[in-house]
């Protein structure tokens, strides 16, 4: 039996479906887990780079702011120069007063503050650049202020503050005036500092300055103003309410919706502004550098957004994703690509090794093929031979075999005209016999049957003939006639050996020719005589019976019956157990082919009760038939 050829296995093309289910989830995950690492990266690295650049800014506009401020430093100490001031504080009189208003307008002026004014050690406002206005400070009582407490004990007083007089803020810079190893007074100096905020929002800075208190003072924002940015207590409140520093301003407090520290100084601060509606929008995240200013307690502020920075990290994750996912992409289809190769590979070996395995069966079958050729066209001649010798065989047969239809025909014909003539010899004897006697009526009844003999036997002869000829004979025969010229035909035997016949039929009209009915029924009762010659007791039954349109005659006896080995050959030519020249063993054949060739059968039957039977079965015609 041949191997299989070895089968090309595509199982590695088709991705197994566990693998095409479970993929996309941790590569769904990588990609989340990319595009959140990039957004931190990102996100990290923007906001460094805003706090490098908000460090640079810190510094430009803190310093800025420390100049603004420093630039007035100087000038209450100024003061101190002018012989007028010290005069008037002194010995103040209207004269000198007037003279020190002046000065200090004409200063104020030039140095492009907000007021300058000299203060007693009392507190009181001796002279004011502002003398002329209609809310001038001239004669206030300022002593309650701290920049004042401050200077008047050689201390430099730096206040911001909102005037309680004009309701302004701005920045107090007082300076205690020495005369003589004392102060005799102090000098004070408003700042206005609206220029450093305009100054701000032109370079849309976001930033502000808060005061020792935690106070913003100055704001790009105009709505940060005077908050608080980090909790006040109620102590401090009330305190600062009664320095009326502040003036009378609510000090509310201005806390960011998310505060987280990133280093000294900087701030993540996050802020939800609610619209008129009182509605909450999305928070807005800062980042807050602060620095103290130089010569104050204050704090300055820059705020920077944060939300391009953000942004950007969001750009910067989604392109990390897509990155991954395109990266993925490439990689599984460069595999797959790989894979399919691979198989494509291997296909490409397992066919060339199937067709090589194909060959090579080929090759050997083709051998195979061409030596069973070889034999096959031996065995054709040794066949042609027997052929050959069969035929010459064969015809040698036929040869044979016709001189064997010639001796069986002339058995055949001895055979059946044996016994009439047997017949004929014992009658043709008595008549002698009876002739001599002068029994002329005897004689004369002896020769009518010889003549009915020899016209039998005219018959069998014709019979014999037609029987050669093998043609089909339809003619018609009446069974009592036939049984009786039967009986007749072997009355000398019967004599011999006497029977005792049990005629159980009605005559029937049987589509047989008539002499063929009796040679039939001679050979059958022949044989019965024959088979019960050697017992004393002899029974012989012709039973007839009509089956449809056959009638069947059984012919029965009560003999030895025959033995299992002989009943196979019965109907088989020349097949005898008589002895001697008794038996030739055509009877049978002879009946069974006359039956057969009218149309009917003869078989023959095994009573369990013993003896034999054969069943004779022929076609029944119509008497109007038989008439005709
Ligand atoms: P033959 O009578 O010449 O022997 P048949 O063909 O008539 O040839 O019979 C063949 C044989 O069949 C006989 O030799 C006999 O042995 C057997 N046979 C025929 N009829 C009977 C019978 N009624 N009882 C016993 N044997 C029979």
């Amino acid at each position: 039996m041949p191997a299989p050829l070895p089968a090309v296995s595509l199982q590695i093309v088709k991705p197994s479906l566990i693998r095409n289910l479970l993929l996309p989830i941790p590569l769904l995950l990588l990609m989340l887990g990319f595009g959140y690492g990039g957004y931190l990266v990102s996100s990290g690295a923007g906001t460094r780079a805003l706090i490098d650049s908000g460090e640079r800014q810190l510094e430009l506009h803190a310093s800025g702011v420390e100049r603004e401020i420093s630039r007035y430093t100087y000038l209450p100490s100024l003061l101190e120069l002018e012989g007028n001031v010290s005069r008037l504080l002194l010995e103040p009189t209207p004269y000198r007063r007037d003279l020190v208003n002046a000065y200090l307008e004409g200063l104020n002026r030039r140095a492009g503050s907000r007021a300058i004014y000299l203060l007693d050690t009392s507190g009181r406002v001796l002279a004011t650049s502002n003398w002329q206005d209609a809310d001038s400070y001239l004669g206030e009582d300022l002593s309650f202020r701290a920049y004042f407490q401050q200077a008047v004990t050689g201390q430099p007083g730096r206040f911001y503050g909102i005037g309680s007089t004009t309701g302004e803020p701005g920045y107090y810079l007082a300076h205690g005036l020495v005369h003589g190893g004392r102060i005799i007074g102090v000098a004070v100096v408003k700042v206005k500092m609206e220029a450093l905020e305009e100054r701000w929002e032109k370079a849309q800075l976001q930033a502000f300055v808060s005061d020792e208190n935690g106070i913003i003072i100055l704001s790009s924002n105009p709505q940060l103003r005077l908050k608080a940015v980090r909790p006040l207590s109620a102590d401090d409140k009330e305190r600062l309410a009664r320095s009326l520093q502040y003036y009378w301003w609510a000090l509310n407090e201005w806390q960011p919706s998310s505060r987280k520290a990133l280093g000294d100084g900087v701030e993540e601060i996050g802020f939800r502004d609610k619209d008129a509606k009182g509605v909450e929008h999305a928070e807005r995240l800062y980042l807050a550098q602060s620095r103290r200013l130089g010569d104050t307690p204050w704090h300055f502020t820059l705020l920077s957004p944060l939300r391009d920075v953000r942004r950007e990290a969001m750009i910067h994750g989604v392109l990390a994703a897509v990155g991954f996912a395109l990266l993925a992409f490439l990689l599984i289809a460069w595999n797959e690509r790989r894979k399919v190769l691979a198989t494509r590979l291997a296909a490409r070996e397992a066919l060339q090794q199937a067709n090589d395995e194909l060959e090579r069966r080929i090759a050997e079958r083709t051998g195979d093929l061409r030596a069973s050729n070889q034999h096959l066209r031996e065995q054709i001649r040794e066949r042609r031979q027997a052929e050959e010798t069969l035929r010459k065989a064969q015809d040698r047969l036929v040869q044979a075999g016709k001189l064997a239809v010639i001796g069986q025909m002339s058995t055949s014909i001895a055979h059946e005209l044996n016994q009439p003539l047997a017949a004929l010899r014992t009658l043709s004897g008595n008549t002698v016999r009876f002739l001599q006697r002068g029994a002329l009526d005897t004689a004369s009844s002896n020769l009518e049957a010889i003549n009915e003999m020899v016209d039998r036997m005219g018959r069998i002869t014709g019979s014999l003939r037609a029987f050669a000829r093998r043609a089909d004979d339809h003619g018609q025969a009446r069974l009592d006639k036939a049984v009786d010229a039967a009986l007749l035909v072997l009355q000398v035997r019967l004599k011999a050996c006497p029977l005792t016949l049990h005629r159980e039929f009605e005559d029937a009209c049987l589509g047989i020719d008539q002499t063929r009915l009796e040679q039939i029924l001679v050979n059958l009762i022949a044989n019965a005589v024959d088979a019960m010659s050697a017992q004393d007791d002899r029974q012989l039954w012709l039973v007839g019976r009509i089956e449809g349109t056959f009638y069947q005659l059984s012919v029965r006896d009560n003999g030895p019956g025959i033995p299992p080995h002989a009943r196979q050959h019965l109907f088989e030519p020349f097949f005898t157990t008589k002895p001697g020249e008794h038996g030739l063993g055509l009877g049978l054949t002879l009946s069974a082919s006359l039956a057969t060739a009218a149309g009917g059968s003869l078989v023959a039957a095994h009573p369990e009760g013993g003896g034999t039977a054969f069943e004779l079965s022929l076609p029944m015609v119509r008497p109007e038939e038989s008439s005709a």
